[in-house]
């Protein structure tokens, strides 16, 4: 009878206990118990550079970007510091750009060179911007205190390991900021095409609204080296950044057509 009793409480100990696991399941399931570990799942895959990662790789393998050395090698001091390296003068289609590399940097001039290839000629116009009198062009210094690049109006400074992708993300700083000389307004419309897109380009572009920008200048390269299919699939994701890129990249005045391209509304 005792043995009975003790095996009747085990199996009322073991249903409640099953019960239990049973509720929990079911509060992770519909998302309540780990909300916030869920929902940075489904964000990421929803992120737009996730989509298109896989293109990186392979980026600018038949790319029709050429670069011919002009001039060079001439040796100058670099606006970082100073610092002695040697530059050269090259073209690309209708740009003219410098190229500068630190003394003692272990990277040939024609190795920088079949890195720059790998971008679409359209970006080639951001190694044209930096390269204004007193200015570097594409320089590549042994060290940047850390980072792999820096991409302003007046210069695109890398080190010897950045590769095509980091450049791609430097020339939107680039032209970003060439295009503000002419719209001071450019980054207040890039911020109301990110509220019209609705959609997350990277978590390190939703740090600040410049990022985004140097992230879906990344992104748009990759696509444009791909092909038309991934263009548009790009466009339908993002389509106001995509729009507002294309003009800001092919160096368009929108102005005319701003209130039809880009709604200001704020919700
Ligand atoms: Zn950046």
């Amino acid at each position: 009878m005792a043995k009975l009793e003790r095996t009747n409480n085990m199996i009322l100990m073991y249903s409640k206990l099953i019960a239990a696991a049973v509720a929990i399941a079911c509060l992770a399931v519909s998302g309540g118990l780990f909300p916030v570990w869920a929902a940075d799942i489904k964000k990421k895959q929803q992120q737009v550079e996730q989509q298109f990662r896989h293109l990186y790789r392979t980026i600018g393998e038949k790319s029709n970007t050429k670069i011919k050395l002009i001039s060079g090698p001439e040796a100058i001091k670099m606006r970082n510091g100073r610092v002695p390296g040697k530059r050269w003068f090259a073209t690309s289609g209708q740009f003219k750009f410098k190229l500068t590399i630190q003394d003692g940097v272990d990277l040939k001039v024609e190795k920088l060179i079949e890195r720059l290839e790998k971008l679409p000629l359209p970006y080639v116009r951001a190694y044209e911007v930096v390269s204004d009198e007193k200015e570097d062009g594409i320089a590549v210094y042994k060290s940047l205190g850390g980072a792999s690049a820096h991409g302003g109006k007046q210069y695109i400074n890398i080190i010897p390991g950045a590769g095509p992708m980091v450049l791609a993300h430097e020339v939107g700083h680039t032209l970003e900021q060439k295009t503000k000389e002419s719209d001071p307004e450019i980054l207040d419309k890039w911020e109301a095409a990110i509220e019209a897109d609705k959609v997350s380009i990277s978590n390190y572009g939703d740090k600040v609204r410049h990022e985004d920008l140097g992230e879906f200048s990344k992104v748009y390269a990759a696509c444009l080296d791909a092909g038309e299919a991934q263009l548009s699939k790009l466009r339908k994701l993002s389509p106001a950044r995509f729009k507002l890129w294309e003009s800001i990249l092919n160096d368009v005045d929108l102005s005319a057509k701003d209130a039809e391209v880009l709604p200001r509304t704020k919700n």
